[in-house]
């Protein structure tokens, strides 16, 4: 249902920066012409179906029952772990900004009692606990572009809950004697390393579509377009597809994986939540984007560290090529930079340069994009101006964990023209 998205590499990079404007960018990242970046094409699919009418809201569930007074009990135990994980980040602002979305999105009256735990885990996943306890992890963050797209994934996690899915979901399990299913009705992964997509792994399939459709309900009562879900769908099956070839697997291997048996394929669901009338996918408002982005800046160097840590270079640069071309960003521009840069080979020090540059052409560049040139530059062979990048970098950081190395490495080096 859906053409795979054109591959590239190399040559993508220079489209990025061929068109990227310093000048423009200096007025804003709103001002800067978007780069002509190939971008996932979804197909029409199935005709969407109807809306459903969402039901007045009844307050909080209560526990109906044994079977859900064990799973709210269950719930409580696991809202007191998440609160006192060490994978918690306490980022008040930013949970206030999730529970900003999610109220938007399911309107006022149903997000009330909503406790919003921002957990540290580089995965695409959201879950919410039959208690209200809602769980967002950093890997969400690094994928989605824009305050509508995390909209999608709150309100279909929202709509589990309001639909008592998790409650079908305990009853299957209690049956089975299948511990380590236990552990996934709640939103904790079975086996993280295994997919992009952990978690979201013990709702039937019917569930998994009543929850998209009720989403669309909420998108459309908040004035939300139901295309960022095909906008979010086709990047994250873009990103599958990126890593698997990096990989030299066969590009639909990700999509296939087992994981995914017990929900719909992510390119169903690109396809049956795309409007009608929407011919071509279009980039989320630049107003969606830039209060998303400002969210999210406090925690971008553990999202950025964390998606690093997970060696996936394909994956890694499409999302960052996709979330660049709707919009110049000096921080993503910097974990560009430094994506190449660690890979090392002396093309990748080509390539990190321009892209460090264009984040200190930018407004909120943070220091680092001078450490990553200035070591970029060294070990390109322009010693000097290297050498004078990492001394601005140590200017603006001195109480860095790597000042005192990076000190002592250039410690010889003549002094740099002020
Ligand atoms: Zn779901």
């Amino acid at each position: 249902m859906i053409r795979p998205p054109r591959r590239w590499a190399g040559g993508a990079l220079g489209l990025l920066l061929a068109s990227f404007n310093p000048a423009a960018a200096m007025a804003g990242p709103q001002a800067a012409a978007p780069p002509a970046v190939p971008r996932p094409v979804v197909e029409a699919g199935e005709a969407q179906p109807d809306i459903v009418v969402l039901a007045p809201w009844q307050g909080i569930p209560q526990p109906r029952g044994k079977d859900e007074e064990g799973l709210w009990m269950l719930a409580d135990d696991e809202e007191r772990q998440l609160a006192q994980s060490a994978r918690r980040l306490r980022d008040p602002a930013l949970e206030a900004h999730v529970k900003e979305v999610l109220c938007r999105a399911v309107g006022p009256e149903r997000c009330g009692d909503v406790r919003i735990y921002v957990m540290r885990m580089p995965l695409f996943n959201a879950a919410m606990r039959p208690n209200g306890a809602m769980e967002v992890w950093t890997g969400l963050f690094f994928r989605t572009a824009s305050d509508d797209e995390l909209a999608v994934v709150l309100a279909h996690e929202f709509a589990h809950f309001e639909k008592r899915h998790a409650l079908n979901a305990y009853q299957r399990l209690r049956k089975s004697a299948n511990s380590a299913a236990w552990v996934s009705i709640l939103g904790v992964p079975l086996i993280p390393e295994l997919s992009l997509l952990a978690g979201f792994t013990s709702f039937s399939r019917d569930q998994e579509k009543e929850a998209d459709l009720l989403s669309l309900a909420y998108l459309k009562q908040a004035g939300w377009s139901a295309e960022a879900g095909t906008r979010l769908w086709s990047r994250l099956i873009g990103e599958a597809r990126a890593t698997a070839v990096a990989r030299g697997q066969p590009p639909d291997r990700l999509l296939k994986s087992g994981m995914f048996d017990t929900h719909p394929d992510m390119r169903d669901r690109a396809a049956y939540l795309k409007p009608a009338e929407v011919e071509a996918l279009s980039d989320p408002k630049l107003e969606d984007v830039a209060r998303y982005r400002a969210a999210i800046r406090a925690i971008m160097p553990e999202i950025l560290q964390d998606q690093f840590g997970r060696n996936d270079f394909g994956g890694t640069d499409y999302i960052l090529d996709q979330l660049l071309a709707i919009a110049p960003d000096p921080d993503l521009l910097l974990a560009k930079g430094e994506l190449y840069r660690r890979r090392g080979s002396p093309r990748d020090m080509e390539l990190a340069i321009p892209l460090y540059r264009a984040a200190l052409a930018m407004p909120g560049a943070r220091p680092e994009a001078w450490r990553g040139l200035g070591l970029a530059l060294v070990r390109s062979g322009a010693r000097q101006e290297g050498v004078c990048a990492v001394r601005t970098y140590l200017a603006a950081r001195p109480d860095a964990p790597d000042a005192a190395l990076l000190s002592s490495m250039i410690k010889d080096d003549p002094p740099c023209a002020p």
